[in-house]
C-alpha cells in the first residue's frame, strides 16, 4: 500500500482530533482527553519549540556569512524591513476598511455584553496587568530590548528571539570581515550544525499528525468547558465579528498575496500554496509562527527556491516581527469593542489604530495568544476600557489559529520577493524539470518531496 503523504496524515490528525474533542464534550470525557491526549500535543509543541533557537542561531549565522559582501546583507536588511512595515500597515488599512463596513460592535446586544463582561472579567485583567509592563516601559524599550547584555541568558527563552537575532547578524558580520583563513573552519562547523539541524526537523516533523491531533481534540475540549452550550451560544453571538476577522484574513492570502507574488516574481501562486501548505497547517494547529519557522523556511528552500542566505535572514526575522494576521485582528477587534462599548471612533483614533497595531504587532510574540496581550494597548490608546478583551477572549484560540496562517504566509511571501529581487527566482521551482545535479544544488531531494506529496 502506497504510504500517505505527510500533508494527507497532518490532515487526518486535525479531523480525528476535532472529532474526538466533540465526541468528548458530549458525551462527558473532556477531562480525560485533557489528561490523557492534550500532553502528546504539548510534547510536539514543545519540541518544535526546542529547535526554534538553535536553528534561528545557526541557520542565520550560515546564512550571513554565506554572503559575500556587506552591501548585499544591508541591501536585504532595508527591503525586509521595509516590505514587512508595508504589508502590516496595508493589512491594518483593510482591517479598518471591513470594520467599518461590517461594523460588528453594533451586532451585540446589550445584555450579551454585559454577561461577557462579568464572566470574562478576571481573565481580561491578567491580561491587562501584562499589557501595562509594556506600556510602562517607554518608547524606545523595544530598541532596548532588542540587545542583549548576556546572550546565553538570552537563550534561555524563546520570547527573546530578537536578541538572538540581534547576535547572529553582528556574529555573521563579523564572520563576513574576517580573512578567509580564519573563517573557513568556523563556516563549515556552522554549515555542518545547520545540516544537522535541519534532520532534527525532519523528524520532529514525522510526529506531526500525532501532535496535530492531540493538540486539536485537547483544544476543543478547553474552549466548550462543562458547558457545551454555553460556549456554542458564545460563538454564535460573536459570529458577525469572527467572521470580519476571517474575511480580512482570507482576503490577505487568496487576494492580497496572490496579487503581489504575480506581480512581483514568476512564481506561480499555485506553486507557492502547495509548497507552503505543510507550514500554514502546521501555524494553524500550533497557533505559533515561532514553532513553525522551522517548517517554513524548510519549504521556503526546498519548494520555492528561495536560497538559505535569503530565508535564514528574511524569516526568523518576520516570525518575530511582520504579524499581519495579528494586525489584522487587532485593528477589528479595536473597532468591534470600541462600539460594543459605545465610542464614536474620528477619523484620528482609526489612525492610532493604524500606529499602536503596527507597533504591538512588531511587538508580539510569535507564540499563542500574544495578539491578545498586545491589544490592550491598542485600546488604551484610543481610550476603550481594555475589560472590553472580555468581550473577545472566548473566540480568541480559533483567530490565533487562522491570524498565525496569515503570518506565516505573509513572511514567505516576503521572503519569495526579495529572493525574487535578488534574481533567485527564475520561473519559480519545477522540480520535475530539473537535472540531478541542479536538484543538489537546490537542496531538494527526490525523497523529501514524495513526502509531502
Ligand atoms: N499566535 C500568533 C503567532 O504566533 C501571534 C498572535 O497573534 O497571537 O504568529
Amino acid at each position: 500500500m502506497k504510504k500517505l503523504s505527510l500533508v494527507a496524515q497532518i490532515g487526518i490528525g486535525m479531523v480525528l482530533g476535532v472529532l474526538l474533542g466533540l465526541i468528548a464534550i458530549f458525551w462527558g470525557f473532556g477531562p480525560g482527553v485533557i489528561d490523557w491526549i492534550k500532553p502528546f500535543g504539548t510534547v510536539f509543541v514543545n519540541m518544535l519549540k526546542l529547535i526554534a533557537i538553535p536553528l534561528i542561531l545557526v541557520s542565520l549565522i550560515d546564512g550571513i556569512s554565506n554572503l559575500t559582501d556587506m552591501a548585499k546583507l544591508s541591501r536585504i536588511g532595508g527591503k525586509t524591513v521595509g516590505l514587512y512595515l508595508t504589508t502590516t500597515i496595508l493589512a491594518i488599512s483593510l482591517a479598518l476598511g471591513i470594520a467599518n463596513l461590517i461594523n460588528p460592535g453594533s451586532y451585540l446586544s446589550e445584555e450579551k455584553r454585559e454577561e461577557l463582561r462579568v464572566k470574562f472579567a478576571p481573565d481580561a485583567l491578567s491580561k491587562q496587568e501584562s499589557a501595562a509592563s509594556v506600556e510602562e516601559s517607554g518608547p524606545l524599550q523595544l530598541l532596548v530590548d532588542i540587545v542583549p547584555n548576556n546572550i546565553f541568558e538570552s537563550m534561555t527563552s524563546n520570547s527573546n528571539m530578537l536578541q538572538v537575532i540581534f547576535f547572529a547578524i553582528l556574529f555573521g558580520v563579523a564572520m563576513i570581515m574576517t580573512p578567509v583563513k580564519e573563517m573557513t573552519p568556523v563556516k563549515s562547523f556552522f554549515n555542518g550544525v545547520n545540516a544537522v539541524i535541519l534532520r532534527m526537523v525532519d523528524i520532529i516533523m514525522k510526529y506531526s499528525p500525532v501532535g496535530v491531533f492531540a493538540l486539536l481534540a485537547g483544544l476543543i475540549v478547553d474552549i466548550a468547558g462543562n458547558d457545551p452550550s454555553s460556549a456554542f451560544g458564545l460563538f454564535k453571538a460573536l459570529g458577525v465579528y469572527a467572521i470580519s476577522v476571517l474575511f480580512g484574513l482570507a482576503f490577505m492570502v487568496f487576494g492580497f498575496y496572490p496579487v503581489v507574488l504575480s506581480s512581483f516574481t514568476k512564481i506561480k501562486y499555485k506553486d507557492f500554496f502547495k509548497g507552503m501548505f505543510p507550514a500554514q497547517l502546521l501555524a494553524f494547529s500550533t497557533s505559533s509562527s515561532a514553532a513553525t519557522l522551522p517548517v517554513t523556511m524548510e519549504r521556503v528552500q526546498k519548494n520555492l527556491g528561495v536560497s538559505e542566505e535569503v530565508a535564514s535572514f528574511v524569516l526568523p526575522m518576520g516570525a518575530t516581527i511582520n504579524m499581519d494576521g495579528t494586525s489584522i485582528h487587532q485593528a477589528i477587534s479595536a473597532v468591534f469593542i470600541a462600539v460594543a462599548f459605545g465610542h464614536n471612533l474620528t477619523l484620528g483614533d482609526q489612525l492610532t489604530i493604524v500606529l499602536t497595531a503596527t507597533l504591538s504587532s512588531i511587538g508580539a510574540a510569535a507564540v499563542p495568544g500574544a495578539g491578545l496581550i498586545m491589544l490592550v494597548i491598542v485600546l488604551g490608546a484610543i481610550g476603550v476600557d481594555p475589560a472590553g478583551l472580555a468581550l473577545i477572549i472566548a473566540l480568541d484560540r480559533p483567530l490565533d489559529m487562522c491570524r498565525t496562517v496569515v503570518n506565516v504566509t505573509g513572511d514567505a511571501t516576503v521572503a519569495t520577493l526579495i529572493a525574487s529581487s535578488e534574481g533567485e527566482l527564475s520561473e519559480g521551482i519545477d522540480v520535475s524539470k530539473l537535472t540531478a545535479e541542479e536538484k543538489l544544488e537546490v537542496k531538494v531531494s527526490e525523497s523529501d518531496i514524495e513526502k509531502f506529496r
